[in-house]
């Protein structure tokens, strides 16, 4: 069986989730749940960034100590991933026991290796990205990403990571491997930071009662990028036996503003502790409020919990991937929102559900006839080609939009065949079950493509056309046979919704 560990970025304990976080976890579940789908032995990894120094104020101000600030945070942050269906196997927080584990040994092998030295840091220091910046990063003498806030001149005793030793081979393996960063826009911006040549970076910071010590100087903490991007090793038991079961990764998804640390400095880390890289980083993009960025800082217009109410999360699962470019940014408005709910869920794929359950309950006592192939079979084999297509290569939007090309086709089949003719006409008898067994099998066949979006409504859809639990498996398309299934009907599936 083909392992497939797929991580998403962990996210900082310092506020609340927002869309951004929840568009990352979603597209990679959609990912991970297609993996299942292709028949893959799949882990999936998500998690909590604790060790920034940025979570002492915060906690401070709550009155709580940092360990209480970093555990509320995280229920915080999974009780959202559970209420939006994530199918995460591990939760990995960076103040567990086994991260410091994988952090201390990935830098004793480092340093073994010689590529440790000590050193003075002098220049910007992002305090919000935690980043060193140098001058040509900064816009209006400020830090690109946090406009608001004066960037602070820093001079530190540092441990140093010799980062300039790996350029080459860097250079080297984006032109053999083009899929380690993707998409290729994300890949050419690495390049030319790699063509302007690395400078080394400070991998330690002055011990301020938070973060993972430097091992064998307790006067330092590991810098917290360092520490971060380690998680996806600390998954899988390293430096255990057995961590090679899941590592190298297949696909790390993170956004597209943390693609020097995890395209850059994360393989050379691996490269200078003589660790296996993994195969691809996705850097998706942002969700934009017409137009404008979302962040922590900024008081968004929409809350992850009123985006999620608004519809249900299956519905806010499949807006994100369905509208925004899975390969870039995107606009998210309650407008464009209620606009495609009520013309895809509602209508497209919603009204083919009721249409057809209730043609199969009034005309075939709500058993599902076995009848031929019809043009709707074919169009199905087309979906799955396309679908595969896209999904295969990330990109969700595409999967998405060709499921719903399948339920378009089915409500013009409908309109085509006009099944209440049929049902007037006894010795068109045998013509109503080819149509309504078309339908049956087209409905089996989108709650399977449509499963990585929407799993909750997708299960809901096999379990009315009489199949057990939730669609398991793509194997189980081409050959799907529902005749002499009870379905049930009674379920709406997508309510339309007013207009607001
Ligand atoms: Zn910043």
């Amino acid at each position: 069986m083909p392992r497939f560990y797929i991580t998403t970025a962990i996210d900082y304990s310092n506020g609340d989730p927002h869309l951004g976080h929840a568009l990352e976890k979603i597209g990679a579940d959609a990912i991970a749940r297609y993996r299942r789908l292709c028949g893959d032995d799949v882990r999936f990894a998500i998690g909590m960034d604790e060790n920034s120094q940025t979570i002492l104020q915060p906690a401070e101000e709550a009155g709580l100590t940092p360990t209480a600030w970093v555990d509320r945070i995280a229920g915080i942050f999974s009780d959202h991933w559970d209420r939006l269906h994530i199918s995460n196997d591990d939760f990995i927080r960076t103040t567990e026991p086994r991260h410091t584990r994988a952090v201390t040994e990935m830098i004793e092998r480092t340093r073994k290796a010689g590529y440790i030295y000590r050193g003075t840091y002098e220049g910007y220091y992002c305090e919000r990205c935690e980043e060193f910046k140098q001058e040509k990063d900064l816009a209006n003498g400020r830090c690109p990403e946090h406009p608001h806030r004066e960037i602070t001149w820093t001079k530190e005793d540092n441990y140093f990571f010799k980062l300039s030793a790996f350029n080459d081979s860097l250079l080297k393996l984006l032109d053999d491997h083009p899929e380690f960063v993707q998409p290729d826009i994300r890949r050419n911006e690495i390049l030319n930071v790699l063509k302007e040549g690395l400078q080394d970076v400070s991998m330690s910071r002055h011990q301020r009662g938070w973060g993972i010590p430097f091992p064998g100087d307790t006067e330092h903490v590991v810098y917290v990028w360092y520490d971060a991007v380690i998680n996806y090793l600390s998954g899988t038991g390293f430096p255990a036996d057995g961590y090679r079961d899941w590592w190298p990764a297949e696909l790390h998804v993170i956004g597209k503003g943390i693609t020097r640390f995890h395209c850059i400095m994360w393989p050379a880390m691996l490269m200078a502790a003589g660790v296996e890289l993994p195969t691809t980083v996705w850097a998706h993009g942002y969700v934009n409020w017409e137009g404008r960025k979302l962040s922590k800082s900024s008081d968004a217009p929409v809350t992850l919990e009123t985006a999620e109410e608004r519809h249900g999360p299956d519905a806010l699962r499949y807006f994100l991937l369905r509208e925004i470019p899975w390969t870039g940014d995107g606009d998210f408005s309650w407008k464009r929102f209620d606009e495609r709910y009520n013309a895809d869920l509602a209508n497209d794929l919603g009204n083919l559900a009721n249409r057809a359950l209730a043609m199969i309950t009034k005309y075939r006592a709500g058993v599902v006839p076995s009848g031929a192939q019809t043009s709707l079979d074919k169009k199905a084999l087309e979906t799955l080609a396309a679908y595969r297509s896209a999904m295969d290569r990330y990109l969700l939007r595409e999967g998405a939009a060709a499921a719903m090309e399948l339920a378009s086709a089915a409500n013009v089949f409908i309109e085509e065949q006009a099944p209440w003719k049929l049902a007037k006409d006894d010795s068109l008898s045998a013509d109503l079950d080819r149509v309504l067994a078309g339908l049956a099998r087209t409905l089996a066949r989108l709650a399977i493509l449509l499963s990585p979006f929407m799993p909750e409504k997708c299960a809901a859809l096999w379990q009315a056309l009489g199949c057990d639990r939730e669609p398991s498996s793509l194997d189980a398309y081409r050959e799907l046979d529902l005749a002499a299934n009870t379905v049930h009907c009674e379920a709406v599936l997508f309510p339309k919704a007013d207009s607001r």
